[in-house]
C-alpha cells in the first residue's frame, strides 16, 4: 500500500513536471537521454562479456524434440546447453593467456596436443576434444535414419561389410567402450572408412585423422532415457541420423575441407 502511494506520488509529480515544463523537465530528458545511451553502449559490452573465448558453443541445428522419441528432448537440451557449453567454456579458460593456440580452428588446436604448453595439455585435450566431438555429434543427428546411399553406401559396402554387417560392428564397438568414450567412423582422404572407438573425450582428430560419424558413449548421451542399456541407445540412434549430412562430410574429407 505505502509502495502504490509512493508510486502514485512519483507520477503525480512526473505529470505536473510535463504540464510546468522548465529546468525540472530538461532534467528528466537529459536523464531519459543519458539512460537510453547508457543501454546502447551497455548491450554490445554485455555480449562481449559473454563470449568470453574464441570457441563457441554452436547452435543446435534443430529443435530438443527433433530426435523424438529415440532421444528425448531433455536429454538433447542438457547434452548441449550444459555438456557442450562446459567444454567450451572450460577450452576457452585454458587458452586465454595463449593467444596464438586460440586463434586455431579446433580440429587444429586439438591434432596439435604434443606441443601445448603442459599446465594446459589435458584441459585442451579433453575440453577442446568434447568440442569438437559435440559439434560433429549434432551436425550428423535430427535426421529419419534410413540408409546412405551412392559412393558413401558404395564405401561402407566395400570397408565395413555392408550397411547391416556395419551397424552390427559399430553397436558392438560401442557396447564395448569401457567407461566414458566414443565410437567413430574414420574417414581417409581417399574414402577409406573404418572403426575407430575412444576413451574419453578422445578423438583421431588428435592422430591427424578425419570423423565421419560418432556416436556418444558417455552415460549422459543416454541415461535419462536408457539408463544402463546402452546397447538399446546404440540400436535407437541409428533412427535420428541424417544420411544427406554424413553424405556431405564424406565428399569433404574427400576434397580436403572436412573441418571436425
Ligand atoms: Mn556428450
Amino acid at each position: 500500500m505505502l509502495l502504490a502511494i509512493q508510486l502514485l506520488s512519483v507520477l503525480a509529480h512526473s505529470i505536473f513536471a510535463t504540464i510546468q515544463g522548465g529546468p525540472d523537465m530538461l532534467s528528466r530528458r537529459a536523464l531519459f537521454r543519458a539512460a537510453a545511451t547508457t543501454m546502447v553502449f551497455a548491450a554490445p559490452r554485455l555480449a562481449a562479456a559473454q563470449a568470453v573465448g574464441p570457441y563457441a558453443l554452436p547452435a543446435l541445428p534443430y529443435a530438443f524434440d527433433a530426435n523424438e522419441p529415440h532421444i528425448d528432448a531433455m536429454t538433447m537440451q542438457i547434452h548441449h546447453d550444459r555438456h557442450h557449453a562446459a567444454y567450451v567454456a572450460n577450452l576457452n579458460g585454458a587458452v586465454k593467456d595463449y593467444p596464438q593456440l586460440a586463434t586455431l580452428a579446433p580440429d587444429a588446436l586439438i591434432a596439435r596436443l604434443a606441443e601445448i604448453p603442459e599446465t594446459i595439455r589435458s584441459v585442451v585435450r579433453n575440453s577442446g576434444g568434447g568440442h569438437a566431438n559435440h559439434t560433429m555429434f549434432w551436425q550428423i543427428m535430427g535426421g529419419k535414419g534410413g540408409n546412405p546411399s551412392g559412393t558413401l553406401a558404395a564405401a561402407i559396402e566395400r570397408d565395413l561389410g555392408g550397411f547391416e554387417a556395419f551397424k552390427a560392428s559399430f553397436n558392438r564397438s560401442g557396447a564395448g567402450v569401457f567407461g566414458s568414450g566414443w565410437v567413430f567412423v574414420t574417414v581417409s582422404r581417399e574414402g577409406k572408412l573404418a572403426l575407430a572407438p575412444r576413451s574419453n573425450q578422445d578423438t583421431p582428430l588428435m592422430d591427424g585423422g578425419r570423423v565421419l560419424l560418432g556416436n556418444d558413449m558417455w552415460e549422459h548421451a543416454y541415461y535419462l532415457k536408457y539408463q544402463n542399456r546402452r546397447p538399446d541407445y546404440l540400436t535407437a540412434w541409428w533412427n535420428v541420423l541424417d544420411w544427406s549430412k554424413i553424405a556431405a562430410r564424406y565428399d569433404q574429407a574427400m576434397a580436403g575441407t572436412l573441418g571436425v
